[in-house]
């Protein structure tokens, strides 16, 4: 079976090559692949500063700062456990969302029938509706936990009803995420209305607001593992993290948490059956230094960690770490392929 992974950074350094994420190779055949990074650069939902159309170029190239062979913070050599391609970018249509939604998910559905795992990098958070219609449709209504400074809820933005800030609503409607198993941590700043909040709540959503979440810590990351029960979508989207450390992102929200916080409640997802996950809202003409690139790679990179330490498919035997295990699932269907 052919494995995919990284070059040795020890053989060729990690500034040379092309940048696919992680200096990946870019493979569009998901024989023998367990997890394919997929671009999806559209931006069209947004709502206030645009340009995250060109997030997935800029987590690419911020991803060749990282050493991805092991991960001391979770004690595992992913490459070991995951066979990981680059995809390359799903295709959009500028400035027309419904065309965009329905061409992103036909990208992404191919890598859910074969098993593999897709891990999207946005765009603006509009993908995300695409990104769950091509996994419900393969793996039933999915727990989504999202770590994010704004719910996505609103039904409605100027009057359009498909916007960044309105796909979590959407998603419930289309039965593609089952509200009550379902997390969303971060939440801040200034709302259009006291109750927006308890409008989203009503749906069934647990929200978290990052005041909460700053005093509860982990605890309630667990709780959202435990209410997840089954398979999950886990999406970031980067303006989650405070602008003083994650300045390139079209929605800012100042007073949110550290880079260093907001990784460690992201590690704190180990045990999550991840489906499918996405890092998004990544907006390089505000990113100075690459900084937000940086965290937004690394993040990506943390999510392939959690994706390679997933508990196992009925069936399977071994954790990660334990000696003569694969570490992939084998309910896949992929592992009968030539
Ligand atoms: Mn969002
Ligand atoms: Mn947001």
């Amino acid at each position: 079976m052919k494995r995919y992974g990284p070059p040795d950074a020890l053989v060729s350094p990690r500034f040379a090559g092309i940048a696919t994420f992680l200096r990946l190779p870019f493979c569009a055949d998901p024989a023998g692949v367990d997890v394919a990074v997929v671009g999806l650069p559209f931006d069209t939902g947004a709502t206030f500063r645009v340009g995250s159309r060109f997030g997935p170029r800029a987590v690419r190239e911020g991803s060749l700062a990282l050493r991805p062979a092991y991960n001391p913070s979770q004690r595992v050599a992913v490459f070991e456990e995951l066979s990981v391609v680059d995809a390359g970018d799903a295709p959009v249509v500028p400035g027309a969302t419904q065309p965009s939604l329905d061409a992103m998910r036909a990208a992404l559905a191919p890598w859910h029938a074969a098993g593999v795992t897709p891990l999207g990098l946005g765009g603006d958070h509009t993908v995300l509706l695409a990104e769950l219609r091509a996994a419900a449709a393969v793996r039933g209504p999915l727990a989504l936990l999202a770590f994010d400074a704004h719910a996505d809820a609103w039904d409605a933005y100027f009057g359009e009803r498909y916007t960044h800030g309105t796909v979590v609503r959407r998603a419930v409607e289309e039965g593609l995420i089952d509200a009550h198993r379902s997390t969303l941590m971060g939440m801040r700043g200034g709302l259009y209305g006291a109750g927006d909040y308890d409008e989203a709540r009503d749906l069934g959503l647990t929200i978290v607001p990052w005041d909460d979440l700053a005093q509860l810590g982990t605890g309630v990351v667990s709780q959202a593992i435990e209410t997840a029960q089954g398979p999950a979508f886990l999406s970031f989207d980067i303006d989650f993290v405070d602008p003083a450390f994650a300045p390139g992102t079209g929605t800012p929200e100042c007073g949110g948490p550290t880079s260093a916080q907001a990784l460690a409640l992201l590690r704190a997802c180990r045990g999550l059956d991840i489906a499918a996950a996405d890092v998004v809202e990544v907006l390089p003409d505000l990113d100075p230094s690459h900084i937000t690139a940086t965290l937004a790679a690394t993040v990506a990179y943390e999510i392939l960690t959690l994706i390679a330490c997933r508990p196992k498919a009925a069936g399977a035997i071994g954790e990660v770490g334990s000696p003569g295990t694969s570490g992939r699932p084998e309910a896949s269907g992929r592992d009968g392929a030539p």
